[in-house]
């Protein structure tokens, strides 16, 4: 049985209040939302060969608006309110949509930040009166992309503009970026000559170094991966702190590698299907999110330390190096070993917790 058939029946893995005191480890912990991320959409003009989503012009799968406010509005009922980040696919592709989000959020309390590949950009002109139109009603941060990756498909230059003109609005700017086995040159040396940007404009940006995972379309073309001397122990810090809304409606606890699995084989992660759900409704599947046993356990645990627990339990089931802790969470996904024994952890562990609390 799935956890999503265990949640269905409402037997599900959450610490209730009930079994609270016994479980006081874990859930005595900050636990209010850090971000919302709404994948507004799965296309884009882009086919990066790392691509989690496996996005591309051909994909169709776009966020319903009227979910994605209706999320907004009850995670707005948290004090204060997290922020807002928009991601695909392309987000640009529903420019429309994100702005009216995007003000949306902005009356409750929520700045935002898009995450982009750039590759809506035109002329310095009309880039910066799209950013300009955005940041009014609460685009705080743009994040680009930039690396062997991204360039086949996406010009330098549009990158550089899209850069220049948000630092020139007072928006701030990360630039995500992949590690390469093949290019050991300083990464913020490396954009800066790859942009054409002076290193004092990459300087004034985040430079965010990213590990690629073996998810999505990185499985059947990337075949070199870092891999780093040490297994990825300790607590994942996004588990339950950051809620993803994929174009389906899925609710997910982070927006880590996971949420590239298919759905079908997510049913740890996927916390409920948000598609026609009320405001009220919504709030109650996010705080029930916070008080589920298998996220509390990767915020604690981490997803390598319970794979230790379940080896001590499961010994046939194998652990491989990792690229990094997003990596170690798609045994969750992708390994049906895996996916069994931390299922039957869970609902012993829910048991006990009960029977704890009973006694
Ligand atoms: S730009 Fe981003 S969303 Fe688009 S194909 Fe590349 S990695 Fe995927
Ligand atoms: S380690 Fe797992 S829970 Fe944490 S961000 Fe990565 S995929 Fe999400």
């Amino acid at each position: 049985m799935s956890a999503q058939d265990l949640r269905r029946q409402g037997l599900s893995y959450r610490l209730t209040q009930e079994n609270r005191a016994a479980a006081r480890g874990l859930v005595e912990r900050n636990r209010d939302f850090a971000c919302l991320t709404l994948l507004l959409t799965y296309r884009c003009p882009a086919v990066c060969d790392h691509c989690i989503f496996e996005s591309s012009p051909k994909a169709t799968a776009t966020l319903d608006p009227g979910t994605a406010e209706r999320v907004i509005a009850a995670i707005s009922r948290q004090s204060p309110p997290p922020g807002l980040s928009f991601s695909g696919g392309e987000p640009f592709l529903q420019l429309d949509t994100m702005k009216r989000l995007a003000a949306f959020a902005l009356e409750r309390g929520m700045p935002s930040e898009a995450v982009t590949s750039a590759a809506w950009v035109a002329d310095a002109g009309r880039t910066r009166a799209t950013l300009a139109e955005l940041g009014e009603r609460g685009l705080r941060t743009l994040c680009v992309s930039y690396d062997r990756f991204h360039a086949p498909y996406v010009k330098a230059e549009k990158i550089r503009t899209a850069v220049t003109q948000a630092l020139e609005l007072g928006i701030r700017v990360v630039v995500n970026t992949m590690a390469d086995p093949d290019d050991v040159r300083e990464r913020r040396e490396m954009l800066a000559e790859a942009l054409a940007l002076p290193l004092a404009v990459v300087d004034s940006c985040f430079v965010n170094v990213l590990p690629t995972s073996p998810v999505g379309r990185a499985r059947t073309h990337v075949d070199r991966y870092y891999y780093p001397d040490h297994p990825p122990t300790g607590g994942c810090q996004f588990a339950g702190r950051i809620v993803a809304v994929s174009p389906y409606g899925f609710v997910y606890p982070c927006c880590g590698s996971v949420l590239g699995a298919p759905p079908e084989r997510a049913g740890l992660m996927i916390q409920d299907d948000l598609t026609g759900r009320s405001v009220d409704e919504i709030a109650a599947i996010l705080e029930d999110l916070k008080n589920d046993l298998f996220f509390n356990l990767l915020s604690v645990l981490g997803p390598y330390g319970i794979l230790q627990e379940l080896r001590k339990r499961e010994p046939a089931l194998q652990t491989r190096p990792y690229t990094n802790q997003c990596d170690a969470c798609l045994e969750f996904t992708d390994n049906p070993l895996a996916r069994g024994a931390a299922e039957k952890l869970l609902v012993e562990m829910s048991e006990a917790l009960a029977a704890t609390e009973a006694a």
